[in-house]
């Protein structure tokens, strides 16, 4: 039974805050897409009509940080990349979720290289990883609909001690 459905049978629904903040919060993640390299093909990809991430409300790609709960980071990490990397994430506003897209994101792929970062979970908190290379844009659907899942089992009271902005070292 659709919303409508209900609110014409009854005319009110019961829920809780947490529940309508959840559900606005999963019905518009953001995503920050850090398209460092050729996982970035299948990142853009996946926005087109085709694939259309507007199902999941994540369609708005933002090119600024503040505007992003999502990071989607997509290629090759080399150690001096890691530095940027790290600090578009402080620049992010809390609450916020990280997915490693990319076979190279998680893991360093096929560069056992002194330059790359042999996964980024050594410099982020990361909350999915999608296999491939390069994953297929519905791998990356899934992963965004794990965060989606995530955030639903969330409360706003998870997040009020957090301070809104990550401390920036110099
Ligand atoms: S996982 Fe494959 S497609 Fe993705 S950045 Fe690495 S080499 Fe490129």
């Amino acid at each position: 039974m659709g919303l409508e459905a209900k609110l014409n049978s009854d005319g009110f629904i019961t829920t809780t805050i947490d529940a309508v903040i959840a559900w606005a919060r999963k019905s518009s993640v953001w995503p920050m897409p850090m398209g460092i390299s050729c996982c970035a093909i299948e990142l853009i990809a996946a926005a087109d009509p085709k694939y259309d991430l507007a199902r999941f409300g994540s369609e708005v790609m933002r090119f600024t940080p503040r505007q992003c709960d999502l990071m989607i980071v997509a290629g090759t990490v080399t150690y001096k990349m890691a530095q940027v990397v790290r600090r578009i994430y402080d620049q992010m506003p809390e609450p916020k979720w990280v997915i490693a897209m990319g076979a190279c994101t998680s893991t360093g792929g096929m560069y056992r290289s002194y330059n790359v970062v042999q996964g980024i979970d050594q410099f982020l908190p990361i909350d999915a990883y999608v296999a491939g290379c390069p994953p297929r844009p519905e791998n990356l659907i899934n992963a965004i609909m794990t965060i989606q899942q995530k955030i639903s089992k969330t409360k706003a009271r998870d997040f009020q001690d957090k301070p809104l902005l990550e401390t920036i070292d110099k």
